[in-house]
């Protein structure tokens, strides 16, 4: 009988978890473990932070090492990868199933994961695509990714996904790491281009931005279908397959765009990098093209 059998006949039923880190998503992911019943662990660098979970019917743990050693399946959910060695310095982690939370970049989740096996135990990744009020709420739509130890993932997946849903991105442990900064790196351009739409309309009286608001959002969700088309000139080679509007005629527009910015006292700091790009692109490869080269510039 392995020990994580053994576990699963606890009086819950539940597999036994092990939280490390209750910040204000661990705090989040904890609840959602308590509220399904599962037997949970909790440590906390500050142990005042534990108290309110430990009313909720979780078990304090006086050290990290205490912690990892209650449960075969450890979840780390902590600021960066430094606290994340920092905290797990002095654990046995022989046998254990560690899942780490902890928001990273793929070379830090491939590192972390070679120091785990080489302490003996199965690695899984995640990057959560959910802020804490999304946990435990599916309707949220909130996720996480999951990269590293299929085993592990395909055992503990059900425990998993009780705070939020779960895609599984492969056996590489930094590809949970890379779609989570993928995704939120295209959202911090989204910001860039409504935080320069807000300051364009913004010292006109009479254009509301709670009125201009569902107009941005409908217009950003109508675009953000492109993605596949990117996608598919992206993968054939060919970026004047199925072109609508191309690269030699937007950048004839983008005067206007700048002229429009001086005349509303807006400074184009946002936008000037992505229009040089375009320029740069057009001069390179001609006009017929989408705006799918941009990708190529970026590489080095
Ligand atoms: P918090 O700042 O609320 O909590 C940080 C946690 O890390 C605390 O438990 C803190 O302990 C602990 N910690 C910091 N340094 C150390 C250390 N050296 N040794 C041990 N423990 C340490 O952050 P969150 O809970 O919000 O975030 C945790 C992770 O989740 C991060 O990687 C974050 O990027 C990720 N994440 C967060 C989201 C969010 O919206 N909050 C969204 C998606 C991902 P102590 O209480 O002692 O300070």
């Amino acid at each position: 009988m392995t020990a994580n059998t053994r576990e699963k006949t606890s009086t819950s039923g539940k597999t036994p978890v092990t939280l490390l880190g209750l910040g204000a998503m661990g705090t989040a992911l904890a609840r959602t473990w308590l509220a399904a019943d599962h037997p949970l662990t909790v440590w906390n660098r500050t142990p005042g932070r534990a108290a309110r979970l430990v009313g909720e019917g979780a078990k304090p743990a006086g050290s990290a090492a205490e912690a990892v050693a209650a449960s075969t399946l450890v979840v780390v959910c902590l600021l960066d990868d430094a606290s994340v060695g920092e905290a797990l310095a002095e654990a046995d982690l022989a046998g254990k199933d560690l899942v780490n939370l902890t928001t990273t970049t793929p070379a830090q989740a491939r590192a972390r994961a070679e120091w785990a096996r080489e302490r003996g135990a199965r690695y899984l990744d995640g990057g959560i695509m959910a802020v804490p009020p999304m946990i435990g709420v599916p309707e949220a739509g909130g996720y996480v990714f999951y990269s590293g130890s299929t085993e592990l993932f395909e055992e503990h997946g059900e425990t998993l996904a009780v705070p939020a849903g779960t895609r599984y991105v492969g056996e590489d442990a930094g590809h949970a790491a890379l779609h989570d900064v993928a995704l939120l790196s295209a959202m911090y351009g989204m910001f860039a281009g409504v935080h320069h739409a807000f300051a364009l309309i913004s010292k006109e009286e009479s254009i509301d931005p709670v009125t201009f608001a569902p107009l941005l959002a409908e217009w950003l969700s109508a675009m953000a279908g492109g993605v596949h088309l990117t996608a598919d000139q992206l993968r054939s080679g060919d970026y004047t397959k199925g072109v609508v509007s191309h690269l030699a005629m937007q950048v004839a527009g983008t005067p206007t765009f700048l002229a429009t910015a001086e005349q509303q006292g807006v400074s184009a700091e946002l936008l000037r990098p992505y229009f040089d790009l375009m320029a740069r692109r057009l001069a390179e490869a001609g006009g017929e093209e989408d705006l799918t080269g941009v990708v190529d510039l970026l590489l080095r």
